[in-house]
């Protein structure tokens, strides 16, 4: 029997809920309409936009979505609860006059949403030089992969903990084999969505024996492998430091088999660190998410499934942009909306994080997408 979380836990919900609601109101319907491009309390601008297109997945990987937590009854969102296409295009073109200008697509499993090319198709009419991608655990993208590049999609990150296939069904949790991902890499890049990125994450005692088999697959192919520290996102995985493989751990176990040297971050907030292999081999990036946190640079918004507004990975509570779609707020009214949930933004938890913080009830990476 699984355990089964009530809706109103794995949703984080508060006392704070009404007020928060009211400041959002309060923002779009009473406030004059907002200068473009607002700057957070750490004077961090918005650049990028996650979207949340489903809280369902297909995997029930160890580290996000632990099969005795999301079992048969977990009550997953209900349809009506979640943004339509529609609803999704119009608030994330507010964002985009805020200064958003990286859309990624994720989830849950972003391919499970029925049609979500039509998602891609819309998101791309919004400017044209929108930086639209999407994170995907690969099982579906063989199928999908041409429909979502003739839609507008750029890139796609598709995850892959590891090439060996025991490990990888023991992580997926799905029996899922690393062939089908394999595959939907290379439909991927058949379909012009490359380089396509490949993120594993490497937990201690689980996968870190991937790391240099997944590094040497992937060398000189363009495409890029991104090696993620584990986090504690959620409350359901059970997280500990003692679980976390550094990135400088990473790095250097790499090192000592393909030399490498640093390179430049692409953009201000990029959060791999990169790496060049000096034979001419590509480029790996680590995620040291933990262990040199980059708050100071993060200019990220994500929009959950049902439409709340999350200013950081690690949040309890989200902004209800839903109720004001769905009260017929104008575009106006929604913008002023984001840019006071914006300026508000102070977060930086994984500077502050420690063991308790750790342990917080905090809304689950597969509802806001990772
Ligand atoms: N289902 C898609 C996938 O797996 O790519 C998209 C959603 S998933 C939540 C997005 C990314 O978050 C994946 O690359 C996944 O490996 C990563 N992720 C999930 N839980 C994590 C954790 N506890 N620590 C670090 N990364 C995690
Ligand atoms: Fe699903 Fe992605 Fe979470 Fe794995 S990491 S359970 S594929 S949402
Ligand atoms: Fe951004 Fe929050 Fe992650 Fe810090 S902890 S980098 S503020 S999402």
């Amino acid at each position: 029997m699984s355990k089964v979380i009530p809706l109103a836990d794995r949703r984080p919900a508060s006392g704070a809920d009404d007020a928060r609601l009211a400041f959002v109101r309060e923002a779009a319907f009473g406030a004059a309409p907002p200068a473009a491009a607002p700057a957070d309390g750490l004077g961090r601008l918005l650049h990028d936009l996650r979207i949340s297109v489903t809280d369902r997945c297909n995997f029930r990987c160890v580290y996000c979505m632990p099969k005795d937590v999301f079992g048969r009854d977990y009550p997953f969102l209900p349809h009506a609860d979640l943004l339509t296409f529609e609803e999704i295009a119009r608030v994330a073109a507010r964002f985009v006059e805020l200064g958003v200008r990286k859309i990624r697509l994720t989830g849950g499993e972003p391919l499970l949403r029925r049609n979500v090319e039509r998602l891609v198709e819309l998101l791309a009419g919004i400017a044209p030089d929108l930086d639209i991608t999407l994170t995907t655990n690969g099982s579906l993208l063989a199928r999908k992969a041409r429909d979502l590049a003739a839609a507008g999609l750029k890139r796609v990150t598709v995850s892959l903990d590891s090439l060996d296939d025991a490990t990888f069904r023991a992580i997926n949790d799905a029996d899922f084999p690393v062939a089908k991902v394999l595959e939907g890499i290379d439909a991927a890049a058949a379909a012009g969505l490359a380089p396509v990125k490949v993120n594993a994450v490497i937990k201690r005692g689980v996968n870190e024996s991937s790391i240099v088999p997944l590094a040497r697959r992937f060398r000189g192919t363009g495409h890029i492998v991104r090696f993620i520290e584990y986090m504690d996102v959620g409350a359901t995985n059970g997280w500990r430091m003692d679980d976390v493989v550094p990135a400088a751990e990473i790095v250097a176990t790499l090192g000592r088999e393909f030399p490498a040297a640093p390179v430049e971050k692409n953009y201000q907030g990029e959060v791999a660190e990169r790496w060049r292999y000096l034979d001419g081999g590509g480029e790996f990036g680590v995620i040291a998410s933990v262990t040199q946190a980059f708050c100071r640079d993060c200019t990220r918004a994500r929009l959950s499934t049902d439409g709340k507004v999350y200013t950081c990975l690690f949040a309890t509570d989200g902004w209800d942009l839903r109720t004001l779609l769905r009260e017929g707020a104008s575009d106006g009214q929604l913008r002023s909306a984001i840019a006071a949930i914006w300026r508000q933004r102070s977060d930086r938890y994984s500077e502050i994080r420690t063991a308790e913080t750790a342990k917080e009830r905090k809304v689950e990476m597969s509802f806001i997408g990772g």
